[in-house]
């Protein structure tokens, strides 16, 4: 039964998956190296209860109750204590996620069940760093966590049938849908994502149509709430081309990225973030 968690890092992901914790009845340490980005993350909690309360979805003594299951912890070792699942969601660079998860060897207790929300990386990789990696496994959460159905969990090469059937508990607790993936690059979403991303680029260069129409036909046709542009364009195409390239590279020849799209990024057309990607966005 998984009744106390810790949240290693308190960005877009981190104070998301906070919430789902606590709005799940588990009390929950949120863990940052950055002590503002715990301000902003507790603040940003707090937002996203009183929208709830203003919805008529809570009341507001659920959200006092909720509130305070969510502590915040400066310190590793104390957000570590006594925790059940650590759920790390820190920046996406390799030897940062190896670095934390050595820690978390030392420091958690070692039946605690961990889980990195990694977007592409080995979680087989990252595992190998725990003494037990049959308890370490991928909790792929979508952005933003609170309105998002989804979690990926993510079967690594020695996660353990029980830390599967775990997060998929935890994921029910949350209100969330689990699926289960075998670690693969970009998992089910992420690859689908890209290459439906891909193609509209192709389709785009090859003057197939606009990208307006592009986008509409998607929406209306296919019954995609964005289109593609406009989902690339919220993304940022730097991120989409570098997820293109690593495809590319781990799955081959029909990943490889369209020639439009690394033009765009070139130009610094980066999406909505610089006010221009593949429409522009006047300040
Ligand atoms: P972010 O940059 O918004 O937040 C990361 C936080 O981690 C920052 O507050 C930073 O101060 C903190 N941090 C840095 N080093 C740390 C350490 N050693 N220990 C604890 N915290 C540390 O990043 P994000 O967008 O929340 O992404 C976090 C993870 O989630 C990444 O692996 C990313 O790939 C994944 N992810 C992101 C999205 C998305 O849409 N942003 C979606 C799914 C998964």
């Amino acid at each position: 039964m998984i009744r106390r968690v810790a949240v290693l890092g308190a960005g877009t992901m981190g104070h998301g998956i906070a919430h789902a914790a606590i709005a799940a009845g588990c009390e929950t340490r949120l863990f940052d190296v950055d002590h503002a980005a715990l301000i902003r993350a507790q603040a940003a909690v707090g937002e996203i209860l009183d929208k709830a309360v203003a919805l008529g979805k809570l009341s507001s003594a659920e959200v006092a109750s909720t509130v305070a299951r969510l502590s915040t912890a400066s310190r590793l070792e104390t957000a570590l204590a006594d925790v059940d699942l650590v759920i790390e969601a820190a920046p996406e660079r390799l030897d940062l996620k190896l670095r934390l998860f050595a820690d978390i060897d030392r420091l958690a207790p070692a039946t605690a069940i961990v889980a990195t929300n990694t977007s592409a990386l080995s979680i087989t990789e990252i595992a190998a760093t725990l003494t037990n990696p049959a308890r370490a496994a991928g909790m792929h959460f979508f952005n933003p966590v609170h309105k998002m159905k989804l979690i990926e969990v993510v079967r690594g090469l020695e996660t353990a049938e029980a830390t599967l059937d775990a997060l998929r508990g935890v994921a029910a607790a949350m209100g969330k849908e689990a699926v289960v993936v075998r670690e693969s690059p970009g998992f089910i979403t992420t690859r689908v994502n890209a290459s439906i991303g891909n193609e509209a680029f192709y389709m785009l260069l090859e003057g197939v149509a606009s990208a307006e129409d592009i986008d509409k036909a998607l929406k209306l046709g296919l019954n995609h709430p964005m289109g593609p542009f406009e989902l690339v364009d919220l993304v940022g195409l730097d991120t989409r081309l570098s997820i293109l390239e690593y495809l590319h590279r781990t799955l081959g020849e029909k990943y490889r990225p369209c020639p439009l799209l690394v033009q765009y990024v070139k130009a610094g057309r980066l999406g909505r973030k610089v006010g221009r990607g593949v429409y522009e966005y006047p300040r």
